[in-house]
């Protein structure tokens, strides 16, 4: 996948490095048929979730990751004509900033990457909640990296501007919170247009304001982990809406949908199947790895 610079002069634009929960595809331990022909042909795997928005008013393209992914090698990779390392040419640089939605380890697992044994980033701004960036410097094992982030905290409601009318709003959901330290979804407010991304939530029942903030934007990335029961021997997913949910609740407003953070049992990947065409005639896409939204 080429994302050369010329595609993202001039504007602002959001673009998609991953699609796949936390695990990714192939998942660890998996034996599924999506997970067994991604181990089987590497070209199937797919990347864990995860948002870049790319300010290319300027000369130098400004980066800003929303999560760290544990494949923030090949996501970094996907953007290199944009990380251009200013002395050393076979190198990238880090990314501009990185926003963290919460601590769990799709969303965390790259930031090891980014330490002394590996990209040795210096200065990088992390913007999270007080709660996870708690969670992170309070555990022994993050500090070679953190002794050399610079830590931001990232307060509810209140928006981070990262541009000329580009701001990035922090909005709290209810998601599996083992240690009180909370979800964020993010506001991303562009020059021109709005997009939410929302890669986790429990319940959308839980959280009564959904339809107003997500009527409130222009596109919508959203958790989309499981379609069904039937890929969970009919349990309820414990911390993810599921596929047909989403669509009754907010197929109707004009916001552009777009469906991400799928599981590897999800029937979503496979994109000739008769669940990804009835999502279709629903008028929602499924996110895909290198699409850019224009902001
Ligand atoms: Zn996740
Ligand atoms: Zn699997
Ligand atoms: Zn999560």
């Amino acid at each position: 996948m080429s994302l050369t610079l010329d595609l993202f002069l001039g504007k602002v634009t959001a673009v998609v490095l991953g699609i796949m929960q936390d695990g990714g595809l192939p998942h660890a331990g998996c034996r599924c048929p999506h997970c067994a022909a991604a181990f089987a042909t590497p070209s199937q795997a797919k990347y864990a979730a995860c948002l870049a928005i790319v300010d290319g008013r300027r000369d130098d393209p400004v980066v800003t990751l929303l999560d760290a992914s544990p494949d923030i090698k090949f996501q970094l990779n996907m953007l290199a004509d944009l990380l251009p390392h200013p002395s050393r040419a076979a190198r990238l640089r880090p990314p501009d900033a990185i926003f963290l939605t919460h601590a769990h380890m799709g969303h965390i697992g790259g930031l090891p990457q980014l330490g002394p044994e590996a990209m040795n980033a210096r200065g990088l701004p992390l913007f999270a909640s007080a709660g996870v960036m708690g969670v992170l410097m309070e555990t022994a094992v993050w500090q070679p990296l953190l002794q050399h982030i610079q830590p931001h905290i990232l307060h509810d409601g209140q928006p981070v501007i990262l541009g000329d009318g580009l701001s990035i709003t922090p909005i709290p959901v209810p998601h599996r919170d083992e240690w009180g330290a909370g979800t964020f979804a993010f506001r991303v407010q562009g020059p021109n247009r709005s997009l939410l991304y929302l890669p986790d939530i429990d319940r959308w029942d839980a959280w009564p304001q959904a339809r107003a903030v997500l009527n409130g934007v222009d596109a919508a990335l959203l958790d989309a982990c499981f379609y069904s029961t039937d890929e969970l021997a009919g349990r309820t997913p414990v911390a993810h809406p599921l596929v047909n949910d989403t669509l009754a609740r907010f197929v109707d407003l004009p916001t552009q949908l777009l469906l991400t953070h799928l599981n590897h049992t999800n029937p979503l990947l496979d994109e000739v199947g008769t669940h990804y065409q009835h999502v279709l005639d629903a008028g929602v896409n499924v996110a895909y790895r290198g699409q850019r939204i224009d902001l």
